[in-house]
């Protein structure tokens, strides 16, 4: 099986890189080919930063596993690394009785994937976050905040010194069969082929897969994109903990978090979109603030503004989905379709899972040649 290149990855956002860095240590030649100027220009760099613990995931989904053991592996790496973090706990809260029963099911669910949280009472609530109002938390110890440029540089640093290449203004065009390897083609209309191609595209991901000759359409799952605006506290941080509401369908409710230069962050609130566009309407406000006023009533005296937004990639599975396009014909072509939250904290484990897919197909190709 000839080919130009052993294995190429689209995308260097956090979870290309990451899935590029740990193939790179198997691997003899690995590429990665970016559209933009550098890496993690997109959702990688328009998120809330957090370390999620595994709280909310479908027992045995990929979310689920990959969210539990990527939390450990990623404050492992920081720690390696000396990347900036904090674990500083998360408090998700009910404002009700009926919120509480909510609270309670969560704890179970989070149970199923070996998360213990602590349910905490009024007065435990106050000790730790005297300016917060609720009925009712759940403490999460593992939740925490990380630098995610940082992280994404280690994995550059990685990649790099393990021989691997990045080139960025690649933006791929076109992917086709070609024999036994895949075919890829930029925008200045160069192809190369390589053994195994991974489409970590992000937002772009199932679009680059339903141009590829040959893909029967109905193999692509849809995504809906759903835009999550953010707003910054000016001033001092009321909070230590990251405070959570309960989740809604599309997303994790309008939480706070604090970045690692103490600053407040609100959001993301969820927007169902057509296209990429990352502007933050101003006129949201009042909204937010009626939002954070029910957990923090001092917001009515602060001012927030708008910052920034990032897109998550939602499938009908609510699951993240990597899947090898044997079965489709397509022999070599990984896809990976819908890695929203917790996409950051799983990264390192979707980089092992996709590199025994890999050793796996070229085990299993090689024999048969
Ligand atoms: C609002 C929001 C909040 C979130 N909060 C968290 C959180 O707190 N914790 C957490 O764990 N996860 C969180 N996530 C999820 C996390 O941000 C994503 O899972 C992660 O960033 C996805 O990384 P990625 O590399 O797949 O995608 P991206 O970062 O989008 O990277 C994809 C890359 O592919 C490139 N590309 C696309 N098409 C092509 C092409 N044709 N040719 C070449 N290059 C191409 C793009 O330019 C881009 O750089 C959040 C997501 C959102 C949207």
């Amino acid at each position: 099986m000839g080919s130009d290149f052993e294995c190429v990855v689209i995308g260097a956002g956090i979870v290309g890189l990451a899935v590029a860095r740990r193939l790179s240590f198997d691997f003899k030649e690995v590429l990665v080919l970016e559209k933009n100027k550098t890496f993690g220009l997109e959702n990688s760099s328009r998120n809330s930063g957090v370390i999620h613990a595994g709280i909310y995931y479908k027992k045995k989904s990929l979310k689920s596993i990959f969210c539990k053991k990527g939390n450990q592996t990623l404050y492992k790496y920081a720690c390696e690394r000396r990347i900036d973090h904090n674990k500083c706990g998360k408090l998700i809260i009910a404002q009700n009785e009926s919120e509480n029963k909510q609270l309670i099911k969560l704890k179970k669910n989070a149970a199923k994937n070996g998360v213990s949280l602590e349910k905490l009472n009024k007065n435990q609530i106050n000790m730790l976050e005297p300016e917060l109002k609720c009925f009712s938390a759940l403490h999460s110890p593992t939740t925490g905040i990380i630098d995610i440029q940082n992280v994404m540089l280690n994995f550059v640093t990685d990649i790099e010194n393990n021989n691997g290449k990045i080139v960025y203004n690649n933006k791929i065009k076109y992917l086709s069969k070609h024999q036994n390897t895949i075919k890829f083609t930029n925008d200045k209309k160069t192809s190369f082929t390589t053994k195994i191609l991974i489409n970590c595209a992000g937002l772009h991901s199932h679009n680059l897969a339903k141009s590829i000759d040959g893909m029967i359409q109905k193999n692509v799952p849809e995504v809906t994109y759903v835009k999550g605006n953010y707003f910054k506290l000016e001033g001092k941080s009321p909070f230590k903990k990251l405070i959570y509401p309960l989740p809604t369908s599309y997303g994790l409710g309008i939480h706070s978090t604090i970045n690692l230069n103490n600053q407040t962050i609100f959001g993301p609130d969820e927007e169902i979109v057509k296209s990429i566009d990352y502007s933050v309407n101003k006129n949201k406000k009042e909204t937010f603030i009626k939002n954070i006023r029910q957990f923090w009533p001092d917001i009515i005296n602060k001012t927030i503004t708008e910052d920034y937004s990032g897109i998550r990639t939602k499938v009908r599975a609510n699951d993240f989905i990597i899947e090898e396009c044997s079965k489709y014909g397509l022999c070599g072509l990984i896809n990976l379709f819908g890695i929203e939250s917790p996409g950051l904290t799983s990264c390192l484990q979707i980089g092992e899972y996709v590199n025994t897919m890999c050793k796996k197909y070229l085990q299993k190709n090689e024999t048969k040649a």
